[in-house]
C-alpha cells in the first residue's frame, strides 16, 4: 500500500476543491486524483503510478500542504486487477456500448447521462480538452473577457455618480491568463467528471467507416472503434467568407478570443450576438469599432424595440452601418474594406477584421454516409423528437442538428438522446428556448416574439414596462431597459418574453419558467417580487395586462 502525499506545490497550502476518485477506483499513472486551488493557481494532483484507490484521507474543503497524506493507493502490481476501462490501442478495434462524437456541451452531457444510466461510453473529440466550442472558444472565454470589459465600462460610467477613476491599465497578458484560468478550471473539471463515470475519453477526429464502426485519427495514430449506438455532437464552425484574403489580421471568433493583439481600428462583419460581444471586449480594451451588418438591425431575431436601447448606447461609441455589405477586402499595410450600403459605396482601412457572420453545422466530413445517416446540403443532421437520425441506433444533438445554435439547447437535447438511447421515454419538446446577447445592456428573449406573432398573423396582447419607472434600474443609473411580455389575449397565458437591460439574461429565467409551465398574467402579477429589484418589472408587466398596475 502506498500513501500519496502532497508534493511541493510552490505555496504554503491550498484547498482541495475536487476529489476525482472514490475508494475502489482503478487509476492509471497520470490520472487526476484531486484538484487543489489557492488564490494564485489551480493544480491537479495526478496518480504517480497505476493502482486501485484504497482509502481517501481528505475531504473537499480541507487545506493541505507539502507532505500531507491525501490518499492510499494499492499499486497495480499488488492490486487485484480492476475491471479494465475501455482503452483503445492503435490499430485495435475496441468496443463501446455508446460512442459520443464531440465533447461540447451536447456531447459531454450525453456521455455523462448515458454513463449514469449504466452504459459503457466512449467520448471522442478532436481537441485535447473537453468542453467543445462553448468551454474552449465560445460561451465561457467570451464571458470571462466580457466581465473584464464590464469592469472597465462600469468604472468609466461611475463619474456621474460621483466616483472617478483614472484611465485603466490594460495588461493583455494578465487578461489572457484570467480567461485561461476560467476555461482551465471548467475543462479540467469535466475530465474529472468523465473519470468519475468511467467514460473513456479519446482524442482524435472520428469518421464513420460503417454503421457500427468508426475510425479515430489522433495523436496516437488511427484507432478503430466498434459501437452499438452513437450520438453525433460535432457542433458547428464559423462561416468563412470566400472573398476574404487569407491574412492573419482577419479573425474569426476563436482568433478574436485569443486577444493576441489590440488593433486600433477593428471592423466587425456581422451585428449578431457573437460579433457584438467581441466588439464590446475590444472596445473596452481600446479599439475603435466599426460594425457592418447586412440586415437592417443588430441582434437579428430580437424585436426592434428591444434592440433600440442597445443600439442607442452603441451608436454613441461605434460606427454602425446597417443594411450594409462588405464586398471586398484588400490586404496591404492595412486591411482596406469595400462597403456597399445606404450611403453608397466606400472604402476604409482597418488594422483587423473580425468575421462573425454566423456558424455552419459540422455534419459533413464525418463519413456519415458510411453509417447511412442523412446529412443535408447545409451540413445539418435531421433528427426526430428523440434526437434519433434516420438510422435507429444513431442520434444527433446540438448545433449540428439545427438552430438555435446555443449551448443550453445542446445540453437538453443531449439528455433526451442519452435517455432515449438507454430505452427511456424521452422527447425534446421545449415551449421556449431562451436566447441572450451578453452585451451592455443585455438583450434576452424566449418564446414568441412580437415580430414572429405579426408574421404569423397571431393575435397577441403586448405589455411593456419601461425601466425608467423601476427604482432599482434608476438607482443603478440604467433606466434605459425594457421588459415586455406577450400574452394570449383571451386566456392571459404568457406566450413570449423579452428583456433589455442589466442582467436581462438572469432575469429572463423566471419568464421562461412561466412560459414552460403555461402560467398566465395573474400567476406572474400575484407572485410577490422582492423590492427594489429588476425582477419586479416582470410582475409589473403582468399587472399591466391585469389592469392592476399602479406604478405607471
Ligand atoms: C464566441 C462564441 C460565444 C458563444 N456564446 C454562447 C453563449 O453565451 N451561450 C450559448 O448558449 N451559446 C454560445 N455559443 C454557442 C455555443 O458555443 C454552441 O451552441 C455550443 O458549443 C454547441 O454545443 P455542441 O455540443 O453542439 O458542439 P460544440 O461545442 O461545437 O462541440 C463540438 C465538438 O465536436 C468536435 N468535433 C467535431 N467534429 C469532430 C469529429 N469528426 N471527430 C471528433 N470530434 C469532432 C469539435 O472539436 C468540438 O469540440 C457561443 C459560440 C461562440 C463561437
Amino acid at each position: 500500500m502506498k500513501t500519496i502525499t502532497i508534493p511541493d506545490i510552490g505555496m504554503a497550502d491550498a484547498a482541495i476543491v475536487e476529489i476525482s476518485v472514490r475508494p475502489g477506483d482503478a487509476v492509471a499513472a497520470g490520472d487526476m486524483l484531486l484538484m487543489l486551488e489557492s488564490d494564485k493557481a489551480t493544480l491537479d494532483l495526478p496518480a504517480p503510478e497505476a493502482g486501485v484507490v484504497a482509502e481517501i484521507l481528505v475531504s473537499v474543503g480541507d487545506r493541505v500542504g507539502q507532505g500531507d497524506p491525501v490518499l492510499r493507493l494499492e499499486p497495480a502490481s499488488a492490486a487485484v486487477p480492476a475491471p479494465a476501462l475501455p482503452q483503445a490501442a492503435p490499430g485495435a478495434a475496441d468496443h463501446a456500448d455508446l460512442v459520443v462524437i464531440g465533447a461540447g456541451p451536447g456531447g459531454y452531457t450525453a456521455a455523462f447521462r448515458a454513463a449514469d444510466l449504466g452504459r459503457r461510453v466512449t467520448l471522442i473529440d478532436a481537441r485535447d480538452t473537453l468542453g467543445g466550442v462553448c468551454l474552449n472558444v465560445g460561451c465561457i472565454p467570451s464571458k470571462a473577457l466580457l466581465h473584464v470589459a464590464k469592469l472597465i465600462d462600469d468604472a468609466a460610467g461611475a463619474a456621474p455618480h460621483g466616483v472617478s477613476f483614472g484611465a485603466p491599465q490594460i495588461d493583455l497578458s494578465a487578461i489572457r491568463g484570467w480567461k485561461a484560468q476560467v476555461v482551465g478550471k471548467l475543462t479540467t473539471g469535466l475530465s474529472g467528471l468523465a473519470r468519475r463515470r468511467k467514460v473513456t475519453v479519446m482524442q482524435g477526429q472520428a469518421r464513420f467507416t460503417g454503421p457500427h464502426e468508426l475510425e479515430v485519427t489522433g495523436l496516437q495514430g488511427p484507432r478503430h472503434l466498434r459501437f452499438d449506438q452513437a450520438i453525433i455532437a460535432t457542433g458547428s464552425s464559423p462561416v468563412r467568407l470566400p472573398f476574404l484574403p487569407d491574412d492573419p489580421r482577419i479573425l474569426d471568433s476563436t482568433g478574436a478570443l485569443e486577444l493576441a493583439d489590440m488593433p486600433q481600428r477593428l471592423l466587425v462583419l456581422g451585428g449578431g450576438i457573437i460579433g457584438l460581444e467581441m466588439a464590446q471586449v475590444y472596445h473596452a480594451f481600446g479599439a475603435h469599432i466599426t460594425i457592418a451588418e447586412r440586415l437592417d438591425q443588430i441582434v437579428p431575431g430580437a424585436d426592434p424595440d428591444m434592440v433600440k436601447p442597445l443600439m442607442t448606447r452603441l451608436a454613441a461609441r461605434y460606427d454602425i452601418h446597417l443594411s450594409t455589405s462588405v464586398t471586398a477586402v484588400a490586404a496591404g499595410a492595412t486591411l482596406t474594406a469595400s462597403f456597399d450600403g445606404p450611403q453608397g459605396q466606400w472604402q476604409a482601412d482597418y488594422d483587423a477584421i473580425l468575421v462573425a457572420v454566423g456558424r455552419r453545422p459540422n455534419g459533413a466530413g464525418l463519413g456519415a454516409e458510411a453509417a447511412g445517416v442523412t446529412v443535408t446540403d447545409a451540413g445539418f443532421i435531421p433528427v426526430d423528437a428523440q434526437m434519433r437520425t434516420n438510422v435507429g441506433h444513431v442520434f444527433a444533438i446540438g448545433d449540428v442538428v439545427g438552430q438555435p445554435m446555443l449551448a443550453h439547447k445542446a445540453t437538453h437535447e443531449a439528455k433526451v438522446a442519452a435517455e432515449a438511447a438507454c430505452g427511456h421515454k424521452a422527447a425534446f419538446g421545449p415551449v421556449a428556448i431562451p436566447a441572450v446577447a451578453y452585451t451592455d445592456p443585455e438583450i434576452a428573449w424566449a418564446g414568441l416574439t412580437e415580430t414572429e406573432a405579426r408574421a404569423r398573423g397571431q393575435k397577441v396582447r403586448v405589455e411593456r414596462f419601461p425601466w425608467a419607472a423601476s427604482g432599482r434600474a434608476l438607482s443603478m443609473g440604467r433606466g434605459e431597459g425594457l421588459t415586455k411580455l406577450l400574452f394570449d389575449p383571451g386566456t392571459g397565458r404568457i406566450l413570449g418574453a423579452a428583456i433589455t437591460g442589466t442582467s436581462a439574461g438572469e432575469l429572463l429565467a423566471e419568464a421562461v419558467l412561466a412560459i414552460e409551465m403555461g402560467a398566465d398574467a395573474a400567476d406572474l402579477s400575484l407572485t410577490i417580487h422582492p423590492h427594489p429589484t429588476l425582477s419586479e418589472t416582470l410582475g409589473l408587466t403582468a399587472e399591466a395586462f391585469e389592469g392592476t398596475l399602479t406604478d405607471l
